[in-house]
């Protein structure tokens, strides 16, 4: 009791006052608070739809996304041109019901270049004037040979010069600020977006990745050669732990240890990993924001509760208020 009372009256010693650093919490909420000016741009990319309730879940993400007036929305292309024809109706089905600008994915693998040609077409007759334009993976799949289709498109410069010709589209590219698996270097994957720029794209949009650093060091790498374009950062809204790693490990893109961590034990938490996939992408953005990052591209995974809380996190949500 009495050393109870001694400690309570003891005098504060301000010396042992403990010191703070700016963690990611505080990063965070300097970051959002910050962002007033509505000077973000966000972009959202769906899958199409393989059957009637999938179609329903997405048109109802849709429909909470559209009032944050997103920059561009897009629609991915399966593997081999396997969603030619979803892609083409989600994406036109955009056009013609929303306010959303949409952009279509195309890729160069399984068809022709008069195939191509003639997607390409169709959409600008249908008032799509951006595409996202892509090589694709090995028809064999990630990690078999690439060999181009004869008489088609062989990489995606190739797709993005082609597209330049039939009309003249917004084109954006992807990038890989881990490298490319077929890249063997630095310099050619420099090479190879200074050739998608070259043939006329304008924003690179990235793989996804973990951490801030591994963005902004590609930048500069991109900078420092003197390619000018766009790079947009790809978050991923992956809440599947197991699936994410392995996609991950598909496509060449580092886990780091940290992040893995965070995620053990959580196999049948699914709240719990949402709550962390929220928390920690919304740092992710922070940090990207403090370094001068304004563009953002959000793999949706066509659900819209993550995709929501990140773009309020991003200030997006004074949208909605002026709408209102
Ligand atoms: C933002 C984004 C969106 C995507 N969307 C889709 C999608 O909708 N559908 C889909 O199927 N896939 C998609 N992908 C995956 C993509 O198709 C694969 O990563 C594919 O392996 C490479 O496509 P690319 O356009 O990056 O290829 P490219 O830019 O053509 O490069 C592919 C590789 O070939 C090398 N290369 C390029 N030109 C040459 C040359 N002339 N000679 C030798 N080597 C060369 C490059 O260095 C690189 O290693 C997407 C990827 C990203 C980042």
């Amino acid at each position: 009791m009495a050393s109870a009372l001694n400690f309570m009256v003891e005098p504060f010693n301000t010396s042992q006052r403990p010191t703070h650093s700016l963690g990611p919490v505080a990063r965070t909420a300097n970051a959002v608070r910050s962002r007033k000016s509505n000077d973000v741009r966000v972009s959202y990319e769906f899958f199409p739809p393989k059957n009637a309730q999938m179609e329903a879940t997405l048109w109802d993400t849709i429909a909470q996304l559209e009032p944050l007036n997103p920059d561009f929305v897009s629609v991915t292309y399966g593997a081999g041109g396997s969603t030619r024809e979803r892609t083409h109706n989600t994406v036109a089905r955009m056009a013609s019901e929303t306010n959303l600008k949409p952009a279509a994915h195309l890729t160069c693998v399984g068809s022709s270049q008069e195939e191509i040609n003639e997607i390409a077409s169709d959409y600008w007759g249908a008032g799509v004037r951006h595409i996202v334009a892509l090589r694709g993976d090995p028809q064999d799949g990630i990690g078999e040979a690439y060999i181009p289709q004869e008489g088609g498109y062989a990489y995606g410069s190739d797709l993005v010069a082609g597209l330049k010709d039939i009309a003249d589209f917004e084109i954006s590219v992807s990038a890989y600020p881990e490298l490319h698996p077929e890249s063997g270097s630095w310099d050619a994957e420099i090479d190879n977006l200074k050739r998608k720029v070259d043939a006329g794209a304008t924003r690179a949009i990235t793989q996804f990745f973990f951490e801030p650093e591994t963005f902004l060091k590609f930048q500069d790498r991109v900078l420092d050669a003197g390619v000018n374009i766009d790079i947009v950062p790809g978050l991923m809204l992956q809440p599947n732990f197991k699936g994410l790693k392995r996609m991950s490990d598909m496509c060449g893109v580092n886990v780091p240890v940290w992040y893995s961590d965070l995620f053990a034990g959580l196999d049948n938490d699914e709240e719990s990993r949402t709550l962390l996939t929220a928390s920690l992408t919304s740092e992710l953005t922070a940090a990207l924001y403090e370094n001068g990052v304004r563009d953002f591209h959000l793999y949706t995974l066509n659900r819209a509760q993550l995709a929501v809380s990140v773009s309020r996190v991003l200030g997006l949500h004074h949208r909605l208020q002026a709408a209102v």
